[in-house]
């Protein structure tokens, strides 16, 4: 089958969280199998990780309309084993310092960029003439794909047999900007109602995906159920998920188990498996307690965390109980994100430098390292459409302490893998500090946890089989319509 891949980030050339490294991981995996043909569309950004990639032109150029001007298109293309990527390139749009927004906030032409980079994909299918059965969009920054192909495209023939499918990684982004976008897009103002693009007088990329597209899919199957019927989850989108319950399932991420290997992983000290992972991990404490300036202590427990500083990852909480906890445990932090978060931790760090380090900045490397010192990794988000951290911490052997909600519900199971707190409040995170200060002195049983979470499988292979499912399922649909 033909699949056409359309993300903002993918690893490993651009990554800011979890949707980078489910693309990057999704295409791939995709791509391996020998009866499907994979192209993946992401933009070309000025920060764009190359490595050793390096994409070479594709000959010509072509336009696409935004805000009623012809902005033109080049294509660069590299591959990666059966993989094709296309880098979608724009200067106005794509060359500049951060992915989605500087330090002083969002880009202000968000609105601008994904809508030319949405019919930019759309228009490079053609122009590579690659027409797929298959349309993959993730997240608000592609929502606007499925909408285009009812619309816009409802009666090109090159998309005639094409389905799309929209997965939300995180419902709480949803690209709302004025009305005006609408104009932008092209698109005519008669669907500007609330059963399409209007979203309480704003346009909303993500509602018109979650409206249009043929299937819906959401990274666990517990966000899918949360999204339509617990209150506050779905972001005032519940209603329309609702409506499109029969449409929509959550199929649980997983880690690209080449990349997250403690036996193989470069960046660590020591590497280490399942059987010998005391050792492993203790050498691997010890490098990190000394790299940070932590006092070196193998007895102290260490606690990791490697998130975006952010609201819904509950590290609030951490902050306020963390230092009642210090002489027993160590907090190693590395995120960037929102200012009062990170200003917490930094002020903790600089306070005491023996207990708390904190990196406020994006570190592949030291990310690795952290889960490999770590005996614990903190966890207690607010909502966790499927968190890919815990699975890596797991992987790792560091029991991740998380709270019952999403994709953490799915993959921690208290006292066997991990520790589970039914909500992110202070007291929790304190009563299970607690327990953990206690159990850690039980080799066995704290031994017997970590075999767990290690043994685990968090490989992609099961969702890449219920992802095939759906597209196979879409694909007989649509030949039935035909016919
Ligand atoms: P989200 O997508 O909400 O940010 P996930 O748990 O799904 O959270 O994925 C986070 C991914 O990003 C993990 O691979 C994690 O290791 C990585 N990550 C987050 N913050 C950093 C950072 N500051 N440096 C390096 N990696 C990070």
């Amino acid at each position: 089958m033909k699949i056409l891949m359309a993300a903002s980030e993918a690893y490993p050339y651009c990554k800011t969280g979890g949707l980078g490294d489910v693309t990057g991981a999704l295409s791939q995996i995709f791509a391996e199998d020998e009866k499907n043909e994979v192209v993946l569309f992401i933009p070309r950004y000025k920060t764009l990780n190359l490595g050793s990639f390096s994409p070479k032109s594709v000959p010509g150029s072509f336009v696409v309309p935004v805000n009623g001007k012809h902005k033109r298109v080049s294509l660069s293309k590299a591959s990666r084993g059966r993989l094709s990527v296309y880098f979608v390139d724009n200067k106005q749009y794509f060359n500049r310092d951060g992915v989605y927004r500087d330090s002083y906030g969002d880009f202000g032409d968000n609105d601008e960029r994904f809508i030319f980079f949405s019919r930019a994909v759309l228009e490079g299918a053609k122009f590579i003439d690659f027409k797929p059965d298959i349309v993959h969009c993730h997240d608000w920054q592609t929502g606007l794909v499925p909408a285009y192909l009812k619309t816009v495209y409802s009666s090109d023939a090159f998309y005639t047999f094409a389905s799309s499918v929209l997965t939300v990684h995180n419902i709480a982004y949803q690209g709302i900007f004025p009305a005006d976008a609408m104009n932008k897009a092209g698109i005519s103002f008669a669907d500007f109602t609330a059963d399409k693009f209007e979203f309480y007088g704003n346009m909303n990329f993500l509602k018109a995906g979650l409206v249009y597209a043929d299937r819906i899919t959401t990274v666990s199957p517990s966000y899918a159920e949360e999204i339509k019927n617990r209150y506050g989850f779905g972001y005032r989108l519940e209603g329309l998920l609702r409506a499109r319950s029969n449409v929509l399932s959550g199929v649980l991420n997983g880690i690209d188990s080449g990349i997250w290997n403690p036996a193989d992983d470069p960046f660590l000290k020591k590497k280490y498996c399942a059987k010998n992972f005391r050792a492993g991990k203790e050498a691997n404490k010890t490098a990190l307690q000394k790299e940070l300036g932590l006092t070196q202590d193998k007895n102290k427990i260490l606690a990791g965390i490697v998130s975006r500083m952010d609201y819904q990852k509950g590290l609030d909480i951490i902050l306020r109980t963390a230092t009642e906890f210090s002489d027993k445990i160590q907090f190693v932090v590395l995120g960037s994100g929102d200012e009062w978060l990170s200003e917490g931790f930094r002020l903790l760090a600089a306070q005491y430098p023996q207990r708390f380090s904190f990196s406020r900045n994006f570190d592949e490397p030291l990310a690795h390292r952290i889960y490999a010192a770590s005996d614990i990794f903190l966890m207690p988000s607010r909502f966790e459409p499927c968190g890919l951290s815990q699975m890596i911490a797991m992987r790792y052997g560091a029991l991740p302490v998380v709270t019952n909600t999403g994709g953490l519900r799915d993959t921690v199971t208290k006292d066997k893998n991990g520790f589970v707190i039914d909500g992110a409040e202070d007291d929790k995170m304190r009563s299970v500090l607690g327990h953990i200060v206690s159990m850690y002195k039980w080799k066995e049983t704290w031994g017997n946890m970590v075999s767990d979470a290690m043994g685990g499988d968090y490989s992609w292979s099961r969702s890449s089989k219920s992802y095939m499912d759906i597209y196979g399922r879409l694909i007989e649909e649509k030949n039935r319509m035909a016919f």
